[in-house]
């Protein structure tokens, strides 16, 4: 079953790394430690490994023959994109048995069809890079999160990323057509498909997306292209708490319909956070509230009455009590400087201290519940906690993540804690929800995982990894473990 594949011999290592060199070329193996240090630690700086090599194939062929290599060697691959994940999935283990495989070099943008509304990519394409080509051939390409300028569409695939227009155009699975990946046996799936109707049995893209890289490695796939909006209209609006910003979803949607693109909720505490770590920011209205929306609505068309019609909303809703104050980005560039603040959520709390984060999701009405019991919950058991409350409330899914006082990221003990996890996860549970809405599974959550899901989907998950990977060489020890005793902890 899957077993974690063992430290190979200093000779066989060496042989192995020359077989990779004649595979992909002596300069795109990297084992110098300078070399490989970017790609052994994590985003958050939580999670560290080591690593063979770091080895950077420029193509599909190149990526079979160093997978074949691997099996062959019975050697683990971390597949890593733009190294952006949350929940070191993409950072190899400790103890240097295993190579990380980086896709950078297969950045290359293959076809755009404008009569078919696709783009063929490589999955080492940088997201932002992606939505840029569409935007020039006037269709958009509507994944959208904050790290987009770093992260990779492969990386996005196998996270199957959420991010800030899920609310009208779905997650990176509904945006997928078609995938190519390299398989853990080195034969390549040529699964480049770009049609919108095939229903010629299971549909083996999807169990791609979202793997995380213990399936196969994803080399290309067939995106999704949408019209390009022609007008955008951003605003920033004061709510005075999490029922208030659903009723106004509500009533958005029911004047603006799906021209409603994005709609984020944020707590008082994540714009103090933004204001006092990110240079350039400024609060966008001049009295504080607890809480604010962040929305943009948008129109392919020519946009005629979209910014009435928005403001009409906001006035009705000021007449009703759910809007305290609110500002249209008058341009574009505030638009950006709106957005910034939202994204730049996670970098400022980055730099606070030890955050425990979770990234959660309940069905949408359930939000304002969620946030007043969690709220009381985590207040009940750590006095002075401080919570960073923001995310995609329109998809249900909070960012709920907090600081506990005396806890610092300098302390094993803190960081190794899961008591506040197990708090928020349990009212995940009560309230049916996921323990991870966008930000996968990795190393982060591998108990979590066993705890939340069904004996049955367990064993189903691990059937369909020993299927695809019997060797056990495809990322291990992320998403799912193998059937068996726990490894000690630590
Ligand atoms: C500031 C910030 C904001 C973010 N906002 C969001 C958000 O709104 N929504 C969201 O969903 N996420 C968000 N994220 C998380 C992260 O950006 C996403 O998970 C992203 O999809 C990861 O892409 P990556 O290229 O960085 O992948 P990596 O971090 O490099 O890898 C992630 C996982 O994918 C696997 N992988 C990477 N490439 C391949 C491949 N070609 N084939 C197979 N497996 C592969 C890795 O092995 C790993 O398991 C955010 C991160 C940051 C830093």
């Amino acid at each position: 079953m899957h077993e974690p594949p063992v430290a190979l011999a200093p000779a066989d290592q060496r042989a192995l790394i020359e077989r990779l060199r004649a595979a992909v070329g002596a300069a795109q193996v990297l084992t110098e430690p300078a070399e490989l240090e970017p790609a052994l630690v994590d985003w958050r700086g939580f999670y560290r490994g080591s690593a063979l090599a770091v080895v950077r194939p420029a193509s599909t062929e190149e990526v079979a023959a160093v997978v074949r290599l691997c099996a062959a060697a019975r050697v683990a691959i971390v597949p890593q994109g733009g190294n952006t994940g949350m929940c070191g999935a993409a950072t190899p283990p400790a103890g240097g048995a295993s190579i990380v495989l980086s896709l950078a070099r297969m950045n290359r943008v293959l076809a755009l069809d404008t009569s078919n509304d696709t783009i063929t990519v490589q999955a080492g394409c940088v997201l932002a890079d992606i939505q840029r080509r569409a935007a020039e051939a006037g269709r958009l390409f509507p994944l959208s999160l904050g790290a987009e300028g770093s992260c990779q569409i492969g990386g996005n695939l196998a996270t199957n990323a959420g991010g800030v227009n899920v609310l009208r155009y779905g997650n990176t699975r509904e945006l997928t057509l078609g995938l190519e990946v390299v398989l853990a046996d080195g034969r390549v799936w040529g699964g480049l498909r770009a049609l919108r109707k095939d229903n010629t049995g299971y549909d083996l893209k999807q169990l791609f997306i979202g793997s995380e890289g213990t399936l196969g490695v994803i080399t290309g796939a067939v995106l999704r292209l949408f019209p390009l909006p022609r007008v955008a209209v951003t605003a920033f609006a004061a709510v005075p708490g999490p029922t208030a910003a659903i009723e106004l979803l509500g009533r958005l949607r029911a004047a603006l319909g799906s021209r409603v693109s994005a709609f984020e909720l944020m707590q008082r505490y994540c714009l103090e956070l933004v204001l006092a770590h990110i240079p350039g920011t400024r609060d966008p209205l001049a009295t504080a509230s607890p809480w604010y929306v962040l929305t943009t609505v948008d129109d392919a068309g020519t946009g005629s009455g979209l910014r009435e019609a928005l403001e009409a909303v906001l006035a009705e809703a000021m007449e009703a009590e759910l809007v305290g104050d609110a500002v249209l980005a008058a341009s574009d560039a505030q638009a950006a400087a709106l957005w910034r603040i939202r994204e730049s959520i996670p970098e400022a709390a980055r730099n606070e201290g030890l955050l425990y984060r979770h990234d959660i999701s309940v069905p949408a009405g359930d939000i304002p519940g969620f946030i007043d019991e969690g709220g009381r919950r985590l207040a009940a058991a750590y006095p002075g906690v401080r919570i960073v409350c923001f995310g995609h409330v329109g998809d249900g899914n909070l960012h709920y993540n907090c600081y506990v006082p005396g806890r610092r990221r300098d302390d094993p003990a803190a960081l190794a804690a899961t008591d506040v996890n197990e708090l928020v996860y349990a009212l995940v549970r009560e309230r049916h929800g996921s323990i991870s809405a966008e930000h996968g599974i990795g190393q982060a959550k591998l108990d979590e995982l066993e705890q939340h899901k069904s004996a049955v989907e367990i064993e189903l998950m691990r059937r369909v990894k020993q299927a695809l990977d019997p060797l056990g060489i495809m990322n291990p020890g992320k998403v799912i473990r193998p059937a068996g005793p726990r490894p000690p902890a630590g």
